[in-house]
């Protein structure tokens, strides 16, 4: 039986590859890609000459299947997306969960994430963290998934796409406060790599000054609020807040 390598690849700078990515990606059968055109970019800065297959969203379930009958018989294969680790807000769970239900191996080569990437130098608090990925296009689904963050208290990481930073910038001032620290991480590892930090108001300032403020990629990050001590016994605290709940 062969193996399913998870193999992480740059988020912008071709250097951040490890030694093990690219020998792995050289030795394998085939390469499952998201969009093989620009995976081919990669390869051919490596000299890997692997065939590349596509595997995206919308055939993940039919040609995981595949994979994995060529992995039984096998073969080995590597699954890559178009940038960072796969399956973090990319495809491959599907595939993966094939692979662990017909007993394949499932080895995960480790690399660039966006979210740590951003994270471990945004000066937010580290010891507790929530990833959420992109937060829902409706906008008011958005903004009840911003509103279960009133009271968190662990820095909360998003994916954010260039046409939506702005609104959700100026929903979070409205939802969590104008005052509410922030942390945009733009163009990581790339040349306009750029982290503004400061209250939720002056990030959408910021964000309006200057129309290149909203170009490129982004990780929004939210600082946690305090966890100051209730002085209400946290029973009636939730009583209290089912009957605000009921209140016309
Ligand atoms: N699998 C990837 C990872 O490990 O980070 C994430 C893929 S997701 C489809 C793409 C999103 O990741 C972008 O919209 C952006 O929010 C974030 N991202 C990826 N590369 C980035 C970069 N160089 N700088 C900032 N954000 C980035």
């Amino acid at each position: 039986v062969g193996t399913l390598y998870i193999v992480a690849t740059p988020i912008g700078n071709l250097e951040d590859i490890t030694q093990r990515a690219l020998r792995i990606l050289k030795d394998v059968d085939v390469i499952a890609a998201e969009d093989t055109r620009h995976s081919q970019k990669l390869l051919q800065q490596y000299e890997i000459s692997t065939k590349l297959i596509s595997l995206h969203d919308h055939n993940e379930a039919q040609r995981g299947k595949q994979l994995v009958e060529r992995m039984r018989n096998g073969e080995n294969v590597a699954l890559i997306s178009d940038a960072g680790t796969p399956l973090i807000s990319d495809p491959g769970y599907t595939l993966v969960n094939y692979c662990r239900d017909a007993g394949v191996k499932v080895v995960p080569i480790p690399g660039a994430c966006a979210a740590i990437t951003a994270l471990c130098a945004a000066g937010l608090a580290t010891d507790k963290f929530i990833f959420e990925g992109f937060l829902p296009v409706k906008q008011q689904a958005k903004e009840h998934a911003l509103s279960r963050l009133i009271k968190q208290t662990a820095t909360t990481i998003f994916y954010e796409s260039p046409r939506r930073i702005e609104d959700t910038v100026s929903m979070i001032s409205e939802v969590l406060g104008a005052d509410r620290q922030l942390v945009v991480a733009k163009e990581l590892t790339k040349t306009f790599e750029t982290f503004y930090a400061d209250e939720a108001q002056n990030v959408l300032s910021w964000l309006q000054r200057d129309p290149n403020h909203q170009r490129g990629e982004f990780v929004l990050m939210v600082a946690g609020v305090e966890n100051e001590e209730s002085d209400i016994p946290e029973e009636a605290e939730s009583l209290l807040l089912l009957l605000c709940d009921s209140l016309p």
